[in-house]
């Protein structure tokens, strides 16, 4: 047994050079230069943020307390339509804004602060003040081997929580550059860590489309 995992540890050292899966270069995919440019993988990055938002109404139930204390438990619906800071809305009426980041490392390894690009600074700020909006913040990790999306932990910010200015568990502030927003959580202690079932989905199709793309 010794012998066999030596042999095949050597085996393996001396044939060893990485080779991109997507344009055949001697790199690993996460260093791919065509991985990295927007011409290519934006229907790709596309795919993959509408399939979590997608996940997210299909397996979250509506976090919001009522004012009885219980949890609404309403369906959300994703709208799909591109309404700034406004992703996706509750039987209740109540209106959610998804944030996602990739953080392919063990859950137990999240660390407790978290930073999240957001949308438009100024509708992000009216739709808190003015119409309630509550944020779940998703971080899913990507299997490029596999080519599968893990969601493993949500995160959901109230309207109480996002109006609260004393506490400051989301910091929300302009981008110096542009007219969008940047969202820090400084401990996501602070947040309410829902409880999920495991939610996982492919891109092998997309990523074989934009494959036979830069092949071509
Ligand atoms: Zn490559
Ligand atoms: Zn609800």
């Amino acid at each position: 047994m010794y012998l066999m995992t030596t042999t095949s540890y050597v085996t393996t050292h001396l044939s060893y050079m990485p080779i991109c899966d997507l344009c055949n270069g001697n790199h690993y995919a996460r260093s791919c230069p065509i991985e990295k440019d927007k011409n290519y993988t934006q229907g790709l990055k596309e795919f993959g943020g509408h399939e979590i938002e997608n996940k997210i109404g299909q397996y979250i139930k509506c976090p919001a307390i009522e004012s009885n204390g219980k949890v609404c438990g309403g369906t959300l619906t994703i709208l799909n339509d591109n309404s700034p800071s406004k992703d996706a809305v509750c039987t209740c009426g109540r209106i959610f804004e998804i944030k996602s980041k990739a953080l392919s490392i063990p859950k137990g390894r999240i660390p407790d602060n978290l930073a999240f690009y957001g949308g438009l600074y100024d509708e992000t700020v009216h739709r808190i003040e003015k119409e309630g909006l509550h944020i779940l913040f998703v971080i899913y990790s990507i299997n490029r081997i596999d080519k599968t999306i893990t969601i493993s932990t949500v995160y959901h910010a109230s309207n109480r929580i996002l109006r609260n200015e004393k506490y400051q568990s989301v910091i929300i502030t302009k981008r110096k550059d542009n007219n969008l927003s940047y969202i820090e959580i400084p401990n996501k202690i602070n947040l309410k860590e829902l409880s999920i079932p495991e939610i996982k989905f492919s891109f092998k199709t997309q990523f074989e489309i934009l494959k036979a793309m830069v092949n071509k």
